[in-house]
């Protein structure tokens, strides 16, 4: 991280900000951690750190809603260090991280030394999502304005859903605010220790399947219990196109409705799983070409609110041996922004940016996702710029990722966390 007595100016880019509806070469200057001018030249003072973006594309900073950062509980998973290395590696400037911690995210305690321990050895702002449940267990209701009070953004029990429609119905109701309850959408009764998509593919590889309907009649209900009780809600990670299609019709009745997707599911299938093996094991799992196919559409047409990395990572002998057995989900921060460029080729440059940061910045009501004069000054400049993912590169401690040696279109350049240089790759 570099420390800059002046500002910093991001000059000579195309700045593209959805927010301020901006599309054009502009130059950025961030002052003490604020934007303070943008223009189309903005000449240089002494003590200026200047980012050359020409032939480069510049952003409000990427934000990903859905991160593990495995701490504490899981040191040699992932920390708060190494994760959010590896968020500004991605151009990430902010990231929410899940509760499923050890131990979880369901104490006030707990949220504020998270928010302390990013304070101090983040490199970029963390907001920590506290949980639905005591410990996950989806039995007894935490004190959602105790956590919001420490510092939570939202509540989910992520990893887990909450299977007790009757309970969940009484946390929205508990739960005052804006802070939405984000859910992880899979029935645990229908997919009956399901590793995989039920599907072609596992009946060939003779694994147990996971049907769509685990997941979309979860999406069902979770839309129902949002339009009836009128709290914000989001659906993490969806993967079905009949759950998009759920999503979409409660999106008619409920303005607070939004969901995310990854860009594995965007990119790859469940064919995937018979060469990579549980490189491909995520939940919930990769499905059909069809899905793939609405979920990008999805992502074009708006139905979509945003991309999330899921970002998972296990260590190497967690995510090898058999299929079956190996841990779930895989590495993700770095590459996201490129890989979502790989799944979506003909995506347009506002859509890119509003699913990466304007959208989560509103859906979290955080700051960010704006280079609006006054914002905080997180940026993100990115080219058009083929690389190829190599995962002993990576700073986040997982290794394993779908992505591995795919060339992706995109990459980041330099990221900005509050007007300090949190990542730049000539430097
Ligand atoms: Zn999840």
């Amino acid at each position: 991280m570099i420390a800059g007595g002046g500002s910093v100016v991001i000059a000579g880019g195309r700045l593209v900000d959805p927010s301020i509806g901006v599309d054009a070469l502009r130059d950025v200057r961030i002052r003490d951690g604020i934007v303070v001018e943008v223009g189309e030249h903005i000449a240089l003072e002494d003590g200026d750190i200047a980012i050359d973006a020409s032939n480069a594309f510049v952003s409000p900073g990427f934000i990903d809603m859905h991160v593990h950062l495995r701490e504490p509980g899981f040191p040699e998973k992932e920390t708060i260090v190494t994760g959010t290395h590896a968020a500004v590696r991605g151009g990430f400037t902010a990231v929410a991280c899940m509760p499923n911690t050890e131990p979880a995210l369901d104490d006030p305690a707990v949220l504020r030394a998270v928010v302390a321990a990013a304070a101090e050895r983040a490199k970029c702002r963390v907001y920590p999502i506290g949980a639905i449940t005591r410990g996950r267990l989806g039995r007894e209701l935490c004190d959602y304005h105790a956590l919001q009070a420490a510092g939570a953004v939202a509540f989910s029990d992520d990893g887990s859903t909450v299977e007790d429609t009757a309970l969940l119905v009484r946390a929205a109701l508990a739960a005052a605010g804006e802070a939405p309850f984000i859910s992880h959408c899979e029935d645990e009764g229908i997919k009956a220790g399901g590793v995989m998509n039920e599907g072609v593919t596992s009946r060939r590889l003779g694994l147990q399947g996971s049907p769509a309907i685990a997941e979309e009649s979860i999406v069902a209900r979770d839309c129902t219990i949002a339009i009836e009780t009128r709290k914000r809600w989001h659906i993490a990670h969806i993967t079905t196109a009949a759950g998009l299609d759920l999503v979409r019709a409660a999106k008619l009745q409920a303005t607070h409705v939004t969901c995310e997707v990854t860009p594995h599911h965007l990119a790859f299938t469940d064919e995937l799983v018979a060469t990579l093996g549980s490189a491909a094991k995520v939940n919930p799992p990769l499905r059909t070409h069809a899905d793939a196919a609405a979920l990008r559409q999805g992502v074009r047409d708006g139905s979509i609110d945003a991309c999330a990395s899921d970002h998972a990572p296990h260590t190497d002998a967690e995510k090898s041996g058999d299929f079956e057995h190996a841990a779930v989900g895989f590495t993700g921060l770095e590459i996201a922004a490129g890989a979502l460029a790989y799944a979506i080729e003909d995506l347009s440059l506002r859509r890119y940016v509003e699913v990466l940061s304007t959208a989560p910045a509103r859906i979290l009501n955080i700051p960010g996702g704006s280079l609006r004069v006054g914002s905080p000054g997180d940026a993100v400049v990115f080219a058009d710029r083929p690389w190829r993912v190599d995962p002993q590169q990576f700073a986040s401690k997982g290794r394993v990722t779908p992505f591995a040696g795919r060339t992706l279109p995109r990459r980041i350049i330099a990221t900005i966390v509050g007007g300090i240089v949190a990542f730049c790759e000539d430097l």
